[in-house]
């Protein structure tokens, strides 16, 4: 056995690679550069993680989303590999304490949002670590032609100039030929290098439902595919109304979104993973990271905004290769709605610099002030006190963040944190006066040291189990002794937060580029009708059409997509039709033809080939030069 297999055996207990994985290593190992297209559930993570494992040193992962990043650590942990996580929303000292173990604990991996790179505090430390691999998971996030993009990512490359000479790897499932080209050049790629597997699927059916009953469709086809699935919808609302529909129709559902609150949210997980709930009806929140092989059924209720999103979305079905629908429901309003979505995603420049002066007031920061502050985030609060739409709200902030001056996080889980306010003597006079309270304030400080000084993170289980009580005790105790002034006690919270990155500006020194703006809302309006076009057409093949969108050329067609069958009834079977769509493309490359020559060149039933190449022609696979003969599409 390879070394590579022998690390997959030892910590993994896999038996053998991926498709590429094998490959994508070895380039790594072997110190290039490299771009990883695979799609979701291909395995990436495998492909930077063994090579970290090879070497002595330490391999810096940067990943955009928080709660994955900590899925990936918690996971490394488990298999006895040491690695840790840099986030934003994480205290000084907590930082500080995470980068030394990076300098002298030998550890293998440091997963860090692109946010903290820039960071005086990482760079210094960056200099000091043994770093044999930067790896940059969700690289398409670094383009700003790709349908994600993140301002912070492009500080990725000022990383490279501190560790030269030092690898990096690229992953991402998604890619249009652009944004592979994008991606490595801003990642100053040291040569083109480029891996990637085919992202055609199978297994996996896929189907537009043009209907104008939505509901009624969901159902029979939830009806007659048997196994568990996701239903995405747009809006949390809807989530919820679509799961409380089903559940009158007797399918087991339940749903999914980024409001609710963290505890339901892993419990309604929970219960669809372990099949307690066969349907989840849930946004777009729902879904990365989720590994879950045997999802029979995507469908979506409402278009999604690219082709990316739909490929990402509905890939999660049929990870186990068996078969498996990717369903997407379509009405004619849905087009038109598209483009009342592109107005509330971008709203006027007036109405984002708006906004910027309301979350100042709402939080009282003074002009040329803030910069760097952390703030517990809450959009409905926010958004309710300065009457605003949540959504215009929401998308001005985005605007903000993608400028630079914000920077929003996901949910941060923060430990409860005590910090004694008054002097040692004062506290001693009031132990003496307070015989109730002296046990348990003695055990905090015992446990805790640096509680005079500043806050520490304490864990009230720890406490509990000490004084013999529960939880709830301890929190009444802390609370009393918050409101009689001995302490300050903060409780735990799980909250977004926002990061003021600059000082507060006065409306005019806000500067939102205008061509900038203008050509992200174009992009997003062209890729919105990439999917339209998807939805709409019914002469392309949907695997064709999804390959091509992402600049795979000449596959075949899948045979199992909604126009494929429909090909298949109008009498050409689909294995002939792609053995006379073989034989065409062979004898054009040889001669010139017009389409009437063409069937009585071929070996196939002359009215068959005429079918073929109709549809050949009307879906662009053929198109007829000046000439008048026939040609293949490149
Ligand atoms: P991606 O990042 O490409 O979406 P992940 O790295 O999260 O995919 O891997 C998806 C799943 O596939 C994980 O559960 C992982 O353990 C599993 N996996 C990866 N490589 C292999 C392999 N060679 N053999 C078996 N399972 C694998
Ligand atoms: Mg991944």
């Amino acid at each position: 056995m390879d070394i590579y297999s022998q690390i997959l055996n030892r910590y993994w207990g896999f038996s053998s690679f991926r498709p590429l994985q094998e490959e994508i290593i070895r380039s790594v190992a072997e110190g290039r550069d490299t771009l990883a297209l695979m799609p979701t559930g291909g395995g990436k993570s495998l492909t930077f993680q063994i090579p970290a494992l090879m070497s002595e040193g330490i391999c810096i992962v940067v990943t955009p989303l928080i709660a994955l990043m900590r899925d990936q650590v918690e996971n490394l942990v488990k298999r006895g590999i040491k690695a840790l996580a840099v986030y934003s929303g994480m205290s000084r000292a907590e930082i500080d304490i995470a980068l030394d173990n990076c300098v002298y604990g030998d550890y293998k991996f440091l997963y860090v949002s692109p946010e903290r790179l820039g960071t005086e505090i990482f760079r210094e430390r960056v200099k000091k670590m043994k770093v044999i691999l930067v790896a940059v998971d969700e690289a398409h996030c670094i383009s700003q032609w790709g349908y994600d993009f993140r301002p912070a990512y492009l500080q990725i490359v000022s990383l490279r100039e501190l560790l030269p000479g030092v690898p990096v790897l690229a992953l991402t499932a998604t890619a249009t030929a652009d944004v592979v080209d994008d991606i490595q050049q801003k990642l100053s790629f040291s040569a083109p290098n480029v891996i990637r597997t085919s992202f055609e699927r199978k297994n996996l059916h896929y189907l537009v439902e043009a209907t104008e009953d939505k509901h009624r469709k969901l159902l029979d086809i939830i009806s007659c595919i048997p196994g568990s699935g996701i239903v995405y919808a747009r809006s949390r609302r809807k989530t919820a109304e679509l799961a409380r529909f089903l559940s009158n129709n007797r399918i087991r559902a339940t749903f999914y979104h980024a409001g609710l609150p963290s505890s339901s949210r892993t419990a309604r997980q929970n219960d669809w993973m372990k099949g307690r709930a066969r349907v989840i009806v849930a946004t777009n929140a729902f879904g990365m990271g989720i590994d879950k092989s045997d999802v029979r059924f995507v469908i979506h209720f409402d278009l999604t905004d690219t082709l990316e999103a739909y490929f990402q979305e509905a890939g999660r079905a049929g990870r186990d290769g068996k078969v498996a629908f990717a369903v997407l429901l379509y009405d004619e309003s849905d087009s038109s709605n598209a483009a009342k979505r592109v107005a509330m995603k971008f709203p006027e420049k007036q109405v984002i610099k708006q906004v910027y002066q309301s979350l100042g007031s709402y939080y009282q920061i003074p002009y040329g002030g803030g910069k760097g502050t952390i703030l517990e985030f809450n959009i409905a609060d926010f958004a309710s006190r300065y009457k605003l739409n949540v959504m215009t709200a929401w998308y001005s902030l985005k605007a903000l963040e993608t400028e630079g001056y914000i920077e929003l996080t996901d949910e941060i889980n923060s430990p409860p944190k005590i910090h004694f306010t008054v002097s040692r003597d004062e506290l001693y006079r009031f132990q003496v006066a307070n015989a109730a309270f002296d046990g348990f304030i003695k055990l905090l400080l015992r446990t805790y040291s640096g509680v005079f000084s500043g806050f520490s993170a304490i864990d009230e289980d720890f406490l509990a189990r000490k004084t013999r009580t529960d939880r709830d005790v301890v929190y009444r105790y802390l609370v009393r002794l918050n409101n009689l002034n001995i302490i300050k006690y903060i409780p735990q919270r799980r909250s977004p937060l926002l990061i003021m990155n600059t000082e507060r500006l006065d409306a005019n020194s806000l500067y939102i580029s205008s061509s900038d703006y203008r050509i992200r809302k174009e992009r997003y309006m062209s890729k919105l009708m990439s999917v339209v076009r998807y939805a709409s057409s019914s002469g392309n093949c949907r695997s064709v059409m999804l390959l091509d969108y992402f600049d795979e050329k000449d596959v075949p067609r899948c045979g199992n997509c909604d126009v494929c069958r429909k090909e298949d009834s109008s009498g050409v079977g689909r294995v002939e039709f792609d053995l006379i769509r073989s034989s065409i493309q062979e004898i054009i490359r040889h001669g010139n033809y017009t389409p009437d020559e063409l069937p009585a060149k071929t070996d196939f039933p002359p009215e068959k080939t005429i079918k073929v190449i109709r549809w050949l022609l009307d879906n662009g696979q053929l198109e007829r030069g000046e000439d008048g003969f026939v040609r293949w599409r490149e």
